[in-house]
């Protein structure tokens, strides 16, 4: 990069949509208002090259889209509205990266902000002797009192997802056999490189306020209800049948869908007729909702598939191990 200022410069939007934005980029830090009767939300979340993304199979463009994506997808699991964004990145200095294609990269989450009228307030620009390291931080909101905690599950309560999962990990499958070129157009493809964080989900499960237990799906399926199960002291018992993806005739469609994770979906805990409740509230917005399962007393997460019940384990993919 040839000047750090000149390439903030080039990201720095030219007018904010959020009226609490007193003064965005170009001080010391960022200063906005808060909303009366509303929590402020905050998450982070780091990308790095060819452990997160890789060229071989996103564009510039997708990973920025991605990168804010799986941001605001947090953010959607609390039942907030996304409102700000920071992005701190780290160029290699082998110029591996254009400064073309840093800036498909802001336009990429330029394009998904401008969905949720979301402002770019801030961030921060290094060099680094290794791979790039695209990290963001999103700022939202939600109503006071509405807390869609993952401690929230209860013995009775319904599963349930609000769209198909695995297709991400069927997406990245094919972009790592076959190449970018033969994912475009592609429907798993696209949920790999452009996932819809859910955010209207999420707010309507907020508006609602019935105790819901809420996560979104990016370490897969089966990880994401253990998560929900250990945080609650609870069981849950999901059914392989009801579980919605786009995977059918796929040798490894249960792979996918159990431990694939990055659809960005939600899955949920609410008493049973709490979720009748949310499912005609979906459904009155065209949104879709799948019970899945249900929750009983004890710990862990068991599947059953054609009336067999075996122990779920968490799978997915772990930094650690
Ligand atoms: P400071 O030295 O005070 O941290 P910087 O030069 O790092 O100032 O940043 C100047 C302004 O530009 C700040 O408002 C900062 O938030 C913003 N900024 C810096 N880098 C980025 C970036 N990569 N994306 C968005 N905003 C940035
Ligand atoms: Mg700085």
């Amino acid at each position: 990069m040839k000047d750090e200022f000149a390439f903030i410069r080039s990201i720095q939007p030219g007018s904010h949509h959020q009226p609490t934005v007193v003064a965005g980029i170009g001080d010391d830090a960022a200063l906005y208002d808060s909303e009366d009767g509303w929590h402020e939300i905050a998450t982070v979340d780091t990308l790095v090259e060819d452990i997160h993304f890789s060229k071989k199979t996103m564009t510039a463009y997708q990973t920025g889209h991605r990168a804010l994506a799986v941001n605001i997808s947090d953010i959607a699991a609390m039942g907030g509205r996304p409102v700000f964004y920071l992005v701190a990145i780290t160029v290699p200095k082998s110029g591996t990266w254009t400064e073309d294609e840093l800036g498909d990269i802001y336009r990429g989450m330029g394009d998904l902000a401008a969905k949720y009228r979301m402002d770019l307030i801030g961030g921060d620009t290094n060099s680094t002797h290794d791979k790039l390291v695209v990290s963001v931080t999103v700022i939202g909101r939600v109503e006071k009192g509405v807390k869609l905690l993952r401690t929230n599950a209860r013995p009775g309560d319904s599963v349930f997802v609000t769209g198909p999962v695995g297709s991400s990990a069927a997406g990245l499958d094919l972009l790592l056999n076959k190449g970018l070129e033969a994912g475009k157009e592609n429907k798993w493809a696209a949920a790999h490189q452009t996932p819809m964080p859910q955010v209207q989900a999420g707010r309507i499960i907020a508006e609602a306020g019935l105790r819901t237990a809420l996560n979104d799906i990016s370490d897969g399926l089966a990880s994401e209800a253990h998560e929900i199960a250990e945080a609650s002291g609870v069981t849950i018992e999901l059914e392989w049948e009801r579980i919605p993806h786009e995977l059918d005739g796929e040798e490894r469609q249960k792979e996918w869908a159990l431990f694939g994770g990055e659809d960005f979906q939600l899955i949920g805990c609410a008493g049973k007729e709490d979720a009748k409740k949310l499912r005609q509230l979906f459904e009155k917005d065209g949104l879709p909702f799948y019970k899945i399962g249900t929750v009983t007393e004890g710990s862990g997460v068991w599947l059953t598939e054609q009336g067999e019940r075996t122990r779920l384990d968490k799978g997915g993919y772990n930094h650690f191990t």
